[in-house]
């Protein structure tokens, strides 16, 4: 903890949306309420913040309308400040990333808590940002920001040896792959296809190649992603709008698909042919609207094919993902911009400019820590 001094008089300021004009680099910095305190909460002095396209969705109300004002940011990291005296896990200094979920109800009785699976919880929904918080609590604010508030059960340690700009992204774009890869028998004997290789698709490039795929599959428009996309670990590339005839070549490939696209007008029905026998289609990518493209249903029962979803990860699984991440030495591609830069980092990534994950620095409190 050397050279960390802890601040004990500070205020919650950050990038705050105000409109769906906030999406077009918008964002105006200033002062927000965060949640409520209680004793189950820890404040986070927030060194790093991941941008992901949930953020961009968010700022445009592209979901629903969005509760203006809104601080977007669910790929958190920074040092505990301030810490309820209800919490163990956690201690002031310690470092904490949070990712897209900010609490569920973690009562013994759910179905879902109580198995671990505190991202399904059907009872208590609170994310990130944009959400309320039950009773008199307050909203949820996100990490373009210089603080945080956010209960401990959703503040993640970092392990050692992980530097903080690979594990902020990793705490949704991350999770948001490595879950589903996870839960659907990823490994040695399959082929696994990442369509969408933007943020979320290139840790699903590294995730699959780390649980040990036989082979993985990159799947992007653009021939001009081929080298980059090669040179993070895929055995293979397919680029959907320049190879021709792609989905006869490839056809009964892949074992698995995770699809991080979220346009309503992608080519699903090819994507599935990819698949083998008894393939899985994962979807993680989310539409505004939630419109999913129209299929055949012949194209499933032909060849036993599921299509599913998944959504981020639990408490548990981000814990596992980032040890497997210091295990394996994942390297993500980040490319690091400076907080003041926000406004022009979310107009790049919709660019489609990220190569892969654009992590916001604050830098002033940087100097704070030794990381
Ligand atoms: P991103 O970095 O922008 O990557 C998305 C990729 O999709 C792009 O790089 C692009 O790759 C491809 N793409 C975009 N438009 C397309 C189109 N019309 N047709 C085909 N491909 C297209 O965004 P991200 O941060 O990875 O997020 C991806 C999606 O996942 C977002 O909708 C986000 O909200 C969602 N998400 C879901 C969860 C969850 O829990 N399920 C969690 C986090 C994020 P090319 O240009 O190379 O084709
Ligand atoms: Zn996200």
């Amino acid at each position: 903890m050397g050279g960390f001094n802890m601040p004990t008089d500070y205020t919650f300021q950050g990038w705050l949306g105000h409109s769906p004009e906030a999406y077009n680099g918008k964002m105006e910095w200033g002062a927000f309420e965060p949640k409520k305190w209680t004793e189950d909460d820890v404040d986070i002095q927030i060194t790093h913040c991941g941008i992901c396209g949930s953020d961009l969705h968010t700022l445009k109300s592209g979901w629903g309308a969005t509760n203006y004002p809104c601080c977007v940011g669910h790929e958190i990291v920074g040092r505990a400040v301030r810490v309820g005296s209800n919490v163990d896990s956690i201690k002031v200094g310690d470092r904490v990333g949070v990712g897209a979920q900010g609490r569920s109800c973690l009562e013994a009785d759910c179905p879902d808590c109580s198995q671990g699976r505190e991202n399904y919880c059907p009872r208590v929904r609170v994310n990130t940002y944009d959400s309320r918080y039950p009773g008199d609590e307050g909203k949820s604010m996100g990490g373009y920001a210089d603080y945080n508030r956010t209960h401990h059960k959703f503040a993640i340690k970092i392990p050692d040896g992980l530097p903080s700009e690979y594990a902020a992204p990793l705490m949704c774009g991350g999770i948001t792959v490595y879950a589903p890869l996870r839960k659907n028998g990823c490994g040695p004997g399959m082929t696994v296809g990442i369509v969408g290789v933007g943020g979320l698709g290139h840790f699903g490039v590294l995730f699959a190649k780390a649980l040990g795929a036989d082979r993985v599959v990159g799947i992007s428009r653009k021939a001009s992603k081929r080298d980059e996309v090669l040179a993070l670990g895929a055995d293979e590339y397919i680029a959907t709008d320049d190879d021709k005839d792609w989905w006869k070549t490839g056809k009964g490939t892949l074992d698995l698909i995770i699809c991080t696209v979220s346009s309503a007008h992608m080519p699903l029905s090819r994507y599935l042919r990819l698949l083998r026998t008894n393939g899985n289609f994962i979807q993680v990518g989310a539409p505004d609207g939630g419109k999913f493209p129209e299929i055949n249903v012949f194209a499933l029962l032909g060849a036993g094919i599921k299509i599913g979803g998944s959504g981020i990860g639990s408490p548990s699984d981000i814990e596992e993902m980032l040890q497997l991440a210091v295990d394996k030495k994942i390297e993500p591609w980040v490319e690091k911009r400076p907080m003041s830069d926000a406004n022009q980092a979310i107009v790049d990534l919709e660019a489609g400019k990220a190569r892969y994950r654009y992590v916001l620095v604050n830098e002033k409190h940087l100097s704070e820590t030794k990381l």
